[in-house]
């Protein structure tokens, strides 16, 4: 039998070692009860949670059952569309379907109301400007291009308020 890779393929008797399987899938994604109202909830310019009567903090995304009480949630909520830039990331390397030219700046952002932020672009202020503890509003579409997805919002720029003191956001890191 020969060494060479390959030629063993031509050999009725010699055991299979590779075989190359091209694969491809094709599914649909169910969203879910509570996730679907999240996402149907930005067609409305809407930002909608979940209270938890356990623990009292509103899950964004919204959720069936809070994660950390085991216990259904209560309801759904709608949280503000402004908040606060807990910590943030500048990207500065291109890659594929970049949505702006690097540098820019993608953050966790704590809605008011919300107890987990959202992750999304922030625009409007250098990035050797931004800091945590900033204070941010929601840009929307256009009403005529809102639609169920996160990307209605196009981004968050500063709002002009005073940053939020860190003691108020420690706790949502
Ligand atoms: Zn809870």
């Amino acid at each position: 039998m020969s060494e060479k890779p390959g030629e063993g393929a031509q050999d009725p008797n010699a055991p299979v070692t590779m075989l190359l399987t091209p694969v491809r899938l094709d599914y649909t994604v169910v969203a879910g009860h509570h996730l679907s109202q999240y996402l149907q909830g930005f067609a409305q310019k809407r930002i909608l949670g979940a209270r938890c009567e356990g623990c009292n903090k509103v899950l964004l995304p919204p959720r069936g059952a809070c994660p950390t009480c085991g216990i259904p949630t209560a309801g759904i909520v709608e949280v503000q569309d402004q908040g606060t830039l807990t910590t943030y990331c500048v990207i500065s390397i291109p890659f594929g379907n970049m949505p702006f030219k690097p540098p820019y700046i993608a953050g966790a952002v704590l809605l008011d109301g919300a107890d987990i932020p959202i992750f999304h672009l922030i625009r409007g202020i250098e990035p050797s400007e931004v800091r945590m503890g900033m204070r941010l509003k929601a840009i929307w579409k256009d009403e005529a291009e809102l639609g169920p997805t996160l990307e209605s919002i196009r981004w968050f720029e500063p709002s002009g308020e005073p940053d939020a003191d860190y003691e108020t956001f420690k706790e949502h890191l």
